[in-house]
């Protein structure tokens, strides 16, 4: 993480200050001789925090046989270990619920801990299943893996509003907080969690359930930090079941990070939904109506049973494509473009992209009307697809105009292909549903971030903007050519 943003963690009033019993029980989580008549002690200075930890021991989550009624008999139940991290899991959350992070206008602070609290279930049931220890570890793990993003809200408020707002996927929020602020809120979550001296594999699991998978091949065997990276794609399937990609990702980690099959993930799922209620007591907090998991439930067995990642793919095709066209549709875009350009900046390769707009368009819906206008849009898409290659992206940006990205593609060779593909586009006449043939040409607007080893651009938006002025010469040139983005 670099200086600043340390530096400003350090010195931030606006993160709420741990209360002293979490601060001691921090102590004794670092403490190899812990004393049971000083945890003891403290705990029971919180009667809240006692209150809870007692409701815990006696939950479905420890199937003991014995009750416990008091704080002392937790702990021979439980052992220390366990209470230490249950006390802090509850210290923590609670300081967090009740004294949400100042100047924070765009965190949803419930739906924040929601998502936490979900996690924290989803890791360790995850690691129940798996057959591995330390499950108060994995529930900590899972619920303080993002603390990050509060802690960026409260050291840079108006630096971090944009970024967070700017998307919808976790995924991609990391990487725009890492291309626009330098560090993503996993180093900032690591630092923060070191700074309250939690332990430190505890910690390092804010780093590591961020790794992509690919990307740091040594995980295989299920471990502390693959669990609480799938439990993320786990929690936000339960909170947000209406996005198919939620799923698709959930089966696609799960299956790599965990090796976890469809079977085991249901298992996994079930666990979950019994558990739900008493986590929402316990935390004081609602997830979704029992009507809503019920049918989460339904649509996950269903999908699950269907051999899942094909039903899924279609499901998720259905969702980036555009409806009319079959080309990726402008959300596509918006993430990918992100994805893409972060990838450019990150491993200096090159990216071009290329603005497309159909000449005068507006002249074939007049004369042969709109449904033939629809047809032509889909010939046209159609013809462009078959001659990009496998790793490209044809995207309808709107209307008549689309847009290419080519990743790792240097300007010389886009060139190459804008040329095939304006002459392809003129040398053919496209034909409607009813059979009317229609010739028509294109307008090519080509932007690469590379050019003799220099980055032009410092965002996506910036990228965008020199292809569509490029475009734009190319319209008034007199249209049916190619004009590429020169920085003057
Ligand atoms: P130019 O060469 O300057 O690009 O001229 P143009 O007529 O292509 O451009 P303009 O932006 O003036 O008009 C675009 C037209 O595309 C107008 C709009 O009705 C039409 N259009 C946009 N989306 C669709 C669609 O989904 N179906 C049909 N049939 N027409 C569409
Ligand atoms: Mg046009
Ligand atoms: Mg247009």
């Amino acid at each position: 993480m670099n200086a600043h943003l340390a530096n400003q963690l350090g010195h931030c009033k606006t993160l709420p200050t741990l209360p002293a019993i979490a601060i001691k029980i921090i102590e004794l989580a670092n403490d190899p001789d812990i004393n049971l008549d000083d945890m003891c002690k403290y705990i029971m200075l919180d009667p809240a925090l006692s209150a809870k930890i007692l409701k815990m021991a006696n939950s479905p989550l420890y199937k003991s046989r014995r009750s416990a009624s008091n704080i002392r008999q937790a702990i021979s139940i439980l052992g220390t270990h366990t209470v230490i991290v249950i006390a802090l899991s509850f210290s923590l959350t609670n300081t967090f619920i009740r004294n949400p992070v100042k100047n924070n206008t765009v965190i949803d602070n419930t739906q924040f801990w929601r998502r936490a609290i979900a996690s924290a279930l989803a890791c360790r049931t995850l690691g129940e299943k798996l057959g591995l220890q330390f499950l108060d570890d994995l529930f900590l793990a899972g619920l303080l893996q993002d603390i990050g993003i509060l802690a960026y809200m409260a050291i840079a408020p108006e630096e971090y509003g944009p970024v967070y707002t700017s998307t919808n996927d976790h995924d991609t929020l990391l990487m725009n907080e890492r291309q626009s602020l330098g560090s993503g809120h996993d180093e900032v979550g690591y630092a923060l969690l070191k700074q309250w001296h939690i332990p430190d594999h505890i910690a390092l699991s804010c780093i590591a359930s961020h790794y992509q998978p690919g990307s740091h091949q040594s995980i295989s065997t299920p471990n502390l930090y693959s669990c609480t990276t799938v439990s993320r794609y786990l929690a936000e399937y339960f909170l947000t079941p209406h996005k198919p990609e939620n799923l698709s990702n959930l089966i696609r980690y799960a299956r790599t990070w965990l090796d976890i099959n469809s079977e085991t993930l249901l298992e996994v799922f079930n666990s979950i939904t019994d558990r739900l209620s008493s986590m929402e007591d316990l935390f004081e907090i609602t997830f979704n109506s029992s009507s809503e998991i019920a049918q989460i439930l339904d649509e996950a067995k269903e999908l699950l049973a269907l051999q899942t990642v094909t039903k899924v793919k279609e499901l998720e095709e259905k969702t980036q494509h555009d409806g009319l066209t079959g080309a990726m549709n402008r959300n596509f875009f918006d993430e990918k473009i992100q994805c893409e350009f972060h990838l450019s900046i990150q491993h200096h390769l090159p990216l071009t992209i290329v603005m497309i707009d159909i000449d005068h368009f507006k002249k074939i819906n007049d004369t042969y009307g709109h449904i033939a206008g629809d047809n032509i849009l889909t010939s046209f898409s159609q013809v462009i697809v078959k001659q990009i290659r496998e790793g490209d992206f044809f995207c309808r940006y709107g209307g008549e105009e689309f847009v290419l990205i080519l990743p790792g593609t240097p300007l010389a060779a886009a060139r190459t292909i804008t040329h095939r593909l304006k002459d392809t586009i003129t040398a053919r006449a496209l034909k409607t549903d009813d059979g009317t043939e229609i010739r028509i040409t294109a307008s090519f607007g080509v932007a690469s971030c590379l050019k003799d080893k220099h980055h032009h651009f410092g965002t996506p938006i910036d990228l965008i903007k020199a292809a569509d002025s490029a475009l734009l010469v190319a319209k008034k040139a007199g249209r049916n050519c190619i004009v590429e983005w020169n920085q003057r």
